[in-house]
Formats: structure tokens, sequence, C-alpha cells
């Protein structure tokens, strides 16, 4: 709460009052305002008597009066300053006390206030100040003047007068001026702070100007005894001296000011550099001590090693990771440590180049530990120079990868590796061969050579003994391969049971062929499979880098081709590639491919040829002969894809289009037709089907399926055929015999088979080959042969058929032989069911052997005009 100030009479002259000393001296308080106005009257005081007393002067005194104050002053504006002082040394204080002298402490009083005044305008902008020094100094100066002029003429009433006591004088009341104006100044400030005034504090900041003051003085008194002695004239030749010593002094000072100022800075920057040179060593130290306990404490392994590659310093855990003591490890070479297939790659690491300050690539290498296991590093190396040491050294960080190099081998291992044999797969071999077929193109004498290797039985014993026979088969070939092949050797499991083998370093063929026959000598050995033996063998296709390879594929290709070669030549063969069977394999698998197609898009078809009756010249029946018009080639021979289709297993397939297209027709045939009924065919399989063990249901369920009765089926196997398979064909052979199919043994005399052991056979009829009929007429011999077969055949009850009739005269001499069945090109061609059905409506038979003309000319073959068949 504010209570509003009662209005008095005295507030006018205040305000004005508190103005003026607003605006003078805010800073006074009231003691020092007091003081101030006090000494500014009693100066303002002296100066007015000061000037009053000098009017009665005469005018030349006056004019040195006028002069000497002027020149105090002038002085006053430059003051020398002295170096390392606060204050600084006015030379009008000479005038000063040479006005003193002269004229007495009024006019040194008016010198002492103008100097005065002069000195604060320049020091200070506050006119307080301005004021109050003058008056201060004006006060000095009369108390100091008068007792000096009052202890001289004292002096010289008692007649001690002399110039020294004089000088001494002056010299003593300067000081005593000094001392008087310094209290009076130094007043105003204490005041102003509410300070005592300290006296030693005063001495110790004023002794030095006193001393000047007492230096001016002195001089002032040495000119004014040259004064009385040589008149005014001194002070002109004074002045300048003075001027120029002065002048030359404060030059002097102030040049040592700036050297001092400059030294200053040196010693500055000199301390800042120590300082800062002493808190790097310390930054040093310290870093140091931060690097070796890093150092020493580092889970890593690590290690100094001079760039000759000795191990400088080691720390706990790479002597733990070599398990070696600390002195087994320092003063060694680092590479002795290494894995020598890994020298090199630390050799690089480790070339001296100084210059290189930042860490290379890291690198990993294998180390042998002192118990001999191999453990596996990554190394880091980086330059390293101490600060007092003048050659850099390498400072290397291994660390520990064991475990992930395990973790990954592993995992290479399971990623190229046939999981059961432990052999490359078949990704794996493939790289292996690309390299060795890059190596043999940058250098054409690293020959190699690839085996391809197939199991006869292998789907046999999987099939009949169960998959872990077959796994345990598989093992015990890769072994027995493994132990004929060299370490250099690559041996793969490409899938089931095909197996490769990558020679490298070839000598020549020759040793290929070598190593072919130690292994099938060595696979051909029986295998014990879950207390069975088991006979087995492999079929081995070789190629070799010369024919010239650009990738795996075609290498592996044409080894597959050789290996079907080698299994074509029987069991337990090699095969050597070459360039021809490449065409001849290739066009096979083209065939094979495109005779699957053919089956399942029905693209066969079936040519019927009959069979005569020769004694009544009618027709017996009809073989069924299947014909493919391939889309691209034409007509394709049953001689070219019939042994395709038996080496690729499409036969089955094969046979049982032509027994159900076939069954259907001599059922188409038989229908409505009762004189027809006992119509047959014949129809060719081979010894594969007959060996197949769901040949007879096939058979059987045809037969139904086409309400065709069985004993009308006769079923040709070629006697080379049933000679190879016998053993597992007679069983089939009786079955059939027993449900009533007829069969018959075609091609009769090429296979071989003695003539007596057709008794035992379960066939109903034989075939005469093609091959003795057309000779019958150029040799005896084989008219004996067709003889004996003849009669052998009717003796055993079996029906004898002639193939491939040409000629009359063949035709007769079979007749005359005895022989009672024919079919042949002179009778009729093969022809398609449509053109059976005229055959069989026109009842043709053979009736003469006289030339006839055959209306159709279908029936027969136009390179033998002239024989013919009668129409009825
Ligand atoms: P193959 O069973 O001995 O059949 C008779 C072959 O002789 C037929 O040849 C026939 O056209 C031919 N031929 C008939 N008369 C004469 C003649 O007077 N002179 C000459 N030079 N040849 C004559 P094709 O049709 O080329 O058949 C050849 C062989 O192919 C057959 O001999 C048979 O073993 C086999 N084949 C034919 N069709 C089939 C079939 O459907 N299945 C099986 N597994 N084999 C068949
Ligand atoms: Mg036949
Ligand atoms: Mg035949």
């Amino acid at each position: 709460m504010t209570v509003p100030a009662a209005p008095t009479l005295s507030s006018e002259p205040r305000a004005w009052w508190s103005r003026v000393h607003q605006a003078l001296m805010p800073d006074y308080n009231r003691k020092a305002t007091i003081y101030w106005w006090v000494m500014g009257f009693l100066g303002a005081a002296v100066l007015a008597v000061s000037i009053v007393r000098l009017a009665s002067r005469p005018p030349g005194e006056l004019v040195q009066i006028f002069v000497g104050c002027l020149v105090a002053m002038l002085a006053g504006i430059f003051p020398v300053r002295i170096p390392g002082a606060k204050n600084s040394f006015a030379a009008g204080e000479i005038f000063i006390f040479l006005l003193l002298l002269i004229h007495g402490p009024e006019a040194a009083a008016l010198a002492a206030a103008g100097e005065a005044f002069v000195g604060s305008a320049r020091s200070s902008k506050r006119w307080t100040s301005r004021l109050a020094s003058p008056a201060m100094a004006a006060i000095a100066m009369t108390l100091a003047g008068s007792s000096l002029l009052a202890g001289l003429g004292l002096l010289r009433a008692r007649g001690t007068y002399s110039e020294p006591m004089m000088v001494l004088g002056v010299m003593f009341f300067a000081i005593v001026y000094f001392l008087i104006n310094t209290v009076l100044v130094t007043l105003v400030i204490r005041l102003k702070r509410n300070e005592r005034l300290q006296l030693h504090e005063f001495f110790g900041n004023f002794g030095w100007v006193g001393t000047t003051y007492a230096a001016s003085s002195l001089i002032a008194a040495l000119l004014f005894l040259s004064f009385q002695e040589i008149g005014i004239g001194v002070m002109a030749a004074a002045v300048p001296i003075i001027a120029m010593l002065l002048t030359m002094l404060h030059y002097h000072f102030r040049q040592r000011e700036t050297d001092d100022a400059a030294q200053t800075v040196r010693v500055e920057a000199a301390e800042r550099e120590a300082e800062q040179a002493a808190r790097h060593v310390r930054e040093l130290q310290t870093s140091e001590q931060r690097f070796h306990s890093a150092f020493s404490h580092a889970a890593i392994g690590m290690a100094l090693v001079s760039t000759d590659g000795r191990v400088l310093q080691v720390n706990a855990a790479l002597c733990n990771l070599l398990g070696l003591p600390e002195d087994s490890v320092i003063g060694h070479a680092f590479s002795e440590f290494v894995h020598p297939d890994d020298a090199r790659a630390l050799a690089g690491h480790l070339l001296p180049e100084p210059s290189q300050e930042i860490a290379g690539p890291a690198v990993e290498m294998r180390c042998a530990n002192a118990s001999g296991d191999e453990v596996w590093i990554q190394l880091h190396s980086g330059y390293f120079s101490e600060h007092d040491s003048s050659a850099p050294c390498l400072i290397l960080q291994a660390q520990d990868i064991t475990a992930r190099r395990t973790a990954e081998s592993r995992l290479h291992h399971i990623a190229y590796h046939d999981a059961l044999t432990s052999l490359a797969n078949r990704m794996r071999f493939g790289e292996r061969l690309a390299q060795a077929i890059e190596r043999r193109h940058a250098d054409p004498t690293k020959h190699f050579a690839v085996m391809y290797l197939d199991f006869y039985r292998f789907k046999l014993i999987n099939d009949t003994l169960g998959h872990s026979a077959g796994d345990q088969f598989l093992v015990k070939v890769a072994q027995r391969i493994q132990h004929q092949v060299r370490p250099c050797d690559t041996v793969g499991r490409l899938g089931g049971d095909e197996f490769a083998i990558l020679i490298e370093d070839m000598d020549d063929v020759q040793m290929a062929v070598a190593m072919a026959e130690r292994l099938q000598e060595s696979l051909r050995r029986p295998y014990l499979l879950d207390d069975t033996e088991v006979d087995s063998s492999a079929s081995i296709g070789i190629t070799f880098s010369s024919i010239g390879y650009d990738t795996p594929g075609e290498v592996l290709r044409d080894a597959d081709i050789a290996m079907y070669r080698a299994k074509a030549g029987g069991r337990a063969r090699y095969a050597l590639f070459d360039a021809s069977l490449r065409a001849e394999i290739a066009d096979q698998v083209r065939l094979e491919r495109d005779l699957r197609r053919a089956i399942e898009r029905d693209e066969l078809s079936l040519n019927y040829q009959p069979i005569y009756d020769l004694a009544t010249g009618r027709i017996d029946c009809f073989e069924a002969l299947v014909r493919w018009n391939h889309p691209e080639r034409g007509p394709i021979p049953p001689a070219t894809f019939i042994p395709i289709a038996e080496d690729s297993g499409v036969i089955g397939a094969l046979t049982e289009w032509v027994l159900t297209h076939a069954c259907r027709q001599l059922s188409a045939w038989h229908e409505g037709q009762p004189s027809r009924s006992r119509l047959r065919l014949h129809v060719n399989v081979s010894g594969i089907d007959m060996c197949r063990a769901n040949f007879i249901s096939q058979v059987a369920t045809t037969l139904l399926s086409n309400g065709v009765e069985p004993s009308l089926l006769t079923l040709e196997i070629t006697e080379s055929m049933l000679m190879k398979r016998l053993d597992s064909a007679l069983e089939n052979m009786n079955r059939l015999r027993k449900i009533g199919v007829g069969l018959s043994v075609d091609d009769f005399g090429t296979g071989y088979s003695s003539l007596s052991y057709l008794s035992t056979l379960p066939i109903t009829s034989l075939k005469i080959d093609r091959s003795f009929v057309q000779r019958l007429q150029n040799e005896s011999r084989n008219g004996e042969v067709v003889k004996a077969i003849v009669t052998l055949g009717v003796a055993l009850g079996k029906t004898v058929i002639a193939e491939g009739i040409e000629t009359p005269a063949e035709l007769n001499q079979l007749r005359a032989l005895g022989c009672g069945f024919g079919q042949g090109y002179l009778l009729a061609r093969p022809v398609t069911a449509d053109m059976c059905e005229v055959l069989l409506q026109g009842e043709h038979h053979i009736a003469t052997l006289e030339a006839a003309s055959d209306p159709t000319g279908l029936l027969n073959a136009a390179d033998h005009p002239g024989w013919s068949v009668t129409h009825h």
C-alpha cells in the first residue's frame, strides 16, 4: 500500500536540487556529495583569491604565468604512461613547480588546476571529476606551495638558506602536494563507497607517482636555479628539451609496453602450448592404458606383429585359441601357427605397406592348435605405430570362426553329396565336371574321362528284396567303386542306380579301359544283402575329353549313350563312345519317344497277310503285322522299331495295342459269318512279352472282351528270342497252351535250336524262315533242310508253314516237300483289313501255277508278273 506524499513548501527547491544531483552525481551518497560540494567551493575560492592576487602583477610576469599555465596544461594532454603502473607521469608538474618557485603559490595553483582539468577531461567523461580535480589540485597546491614558501622564508630569515636546502625543500613539498592532492581525490571515491581511507594501500598505489612528483620538482628546482643565474632564456631552451625528452620517454615507454605486450602474448602462447602438450601426454597415457587393457582383456585373439611377421605381443584370447602359453607364441613367426595351405593368404595379408594405415579386408584361414585340431580364424590386420617406436607394426585380430565353418561345410556337404552313399550328388559331380572341362580348355594336355555305370538287376533287387536291400546294394556298389579309383577322381551318384566317375589327370585311353575292367571285376562279385546273395554287374559307358566338350551335360549324355551300347552288347560290358554312336543313339532315342506317342495317339495300324493251305489253296488264317506311318519320316519298318520298343520297355504297350486291335478285327470278320467261324489269326509277340508275369491275364482278357475263342489265336515268337529266354518263357507258354492259345516258332532255322528240342516245346506250329525258302532252288542242301524240318514237324504233329514264298517254283517245291501251309508275296502281300474282306469274300485260293492275270492287281507283287492266284 502506498501513501501519497504530503505536499510541502520546500518541495520546489528540493526538486531542483535533486534534479541537478541526479544529473551530475547519481552515484554520490550524501557524504560524498557534501564533500564534493565543499571541495568545489573551496577550490573555486582558492582560484578566485589567486586570480585576484595575480591581477596586480606586472604584465611581463602575467605573460610568464600564462605561458607556464599553458605549457603545464599542454603537457597534461600528453602524459607519459609508466609501464606496469596504472598512473601516468605528466610533465606539467615541472612547470607547475617552476611557476611556484618563480611566481608563488597563486600562479602554481592556477597551473595545477589547469593541468588537473586537462588530465581529468582526458581520463573521465564525468563533469563531477572534471570539476573536482582542478579544485582539489588548486587547494593542494595552495597548501603545499604556501608551506614551501613559508619554510624557505624561515630559512632565509634564520640565514640557513642554501640552494641544496631549497632543492630538498621543493622535493619534499612536491611530495606533500602529491599526498594532499591524492588524499583529497581518493576521499571522494572512499566516501562514495562508504569506505575508510587505507594509508598502506594508498602508498602502495601511488608511491611511484609520488616519486615522479619528486623528480619533476627536482627538475623544476634545477631550472629555477638556472633561471636565477641565466634569466628567462633558460626556459626557452628547457621547454623544447623537456618536450623532446618527454616525447622520447613516451615512445620509449610505448615501445616497452608493446614489447611487454608481445612478450606477454608469447609467454601466454608458450604456456598454452605447454599446457596442451601436457594434456596431450596425459591423453596419450590414458589412451595407451586403454589400448593395453583392451588388448589384454579382449575376447578376440590379438597380436602385435612386426612387419617381418614375428609376434611381438599376444593377448590371452589368442593364446587360448592356439592352446599355447604366451612365451611359445612371442618371438615366433605368426605363419608357424597357420596351416601350410593358407600360408600364401597370410603372406599377402602381412605384406609390409607402411603407407596403408587402414585395415585391409579380413581373410579366413586355418590354424593348428596345440592338440593338432584345425581352428578356423577370421584375420583382420591393420598398421599400428607406437609413439616411441620408429618402425610400424601390424595389429592382428583373429576371431575363432570354427563353429561357423563347420556348420557351413556340413551344409555344403548336405547340398553336394548323396545322403545314402556320401558320394558327390548330381550337382557336385556336374560342378567338378565343369571345372575339368574348363581346365581342359585352358590346357589341352589335361585329359579326362567320364564313366557312366548302370547296374543289372537293381530294379529286381528293389522289387523283390525291398528298398532296404536296394539301399545296401547301392552303398556296397559305392564302396567297391571307390576302392578302384584314385583320390583325384570323383565318384558321383546321379540318381537311382546311376553312378558316374570323373577320371582326371588321365594319361591315355588304356588307363580308363583298365579301370573299367577292374571295376567290372569288382562289381561282378556277389553281394550279400540281408543274408541273400545277389549277383549283379555293371554296364559301363566311357567317353573322353578328346571328343571336345563344352558342358557337363554333353559329357554325361555321351557316356550314357556309350553305356547303352555296352548294355546292348550283353551283361558286364563296357563301351567307348565315338561320334557315330551319338547319331545312332540319338536317333534311337528320338524314335523311342515318337513310338510312345504313336501308341498313345493310335498312329499305328495293322496289316494282315493271309496264310494259305497249300493243299487246298484256301486261306487258312491271317498274320497280323504292325505298321507305323511316322508323321515326318513316313513308314518305318517293324524290323527298325520293334527292337527299340524291346530295348526301351515300350514293347508291352505295343503288344497290348496289337493284340487288342487284331482280336477286334477277327471278331469283326466272324460277326454274322458262320462260314468264317474257324478263321484264325496269328499275332507276333516279343520274347520279353512271353516272360512277363501279367501276360497271360492280358491275353485272356483281350480274347474274352472281344469274344474270340483262344484256339483261334496263335502267338508267334521268333526262334532266337525264344532260345534267349527259354527258361523264363516256358512257364507262360505252357499256361497259354493250357487255355488253348496256339504257339508258333517264327523264323525257324535261324535260332540254332536243335531240332530234337522241338519235341519238348509246347508249340503248335513252326514257320520256316524265308531265307531257306528263297534258297530252295539254288542249293539242294537247303531243300534237304526244309525237307527235314517238314518231316520232323509233321512227325511231331506240328503245323509247318513256309514264309516268304515269292516264286511259283518255291511254291511248287514246298508243295512237293509236303509243306502244308505257306505265305508270301506270290500268294498275297500284307494288306489292310478291308482288303482282307475282299480276299475272304472272293474266296481266293491258289488254283494253278499257270500264268494268269490278277484282276485286282492287289494280290500279287508287281515284280512277279505271271504268277497269280485264280479267282472263283
Ligand atoms: P515275321 O513275323 O516273320 O513276318 C513276316 C515278315 O515277312 C513281314 O515283314 C512280311 O511283310 C514279310 N514277308 C511276307 N511275305 C514275304 C515275301 O514273299 N518276301 C519278303 N521279302 N518278305 C515277305 P514285316 O511286316 O516287315 O515284319 C517284320 C517282322 O517284324 C516280323 O517278321 C515280325 O517278327 C515283326 N513284327 C511285325 N509285326 C509285329 C508285331 O505286331 N509284333 C511283334 N512283336 N513283331 C512284329
Ligand atoms: Mg511272324
Ligand atoms: Mg517270320
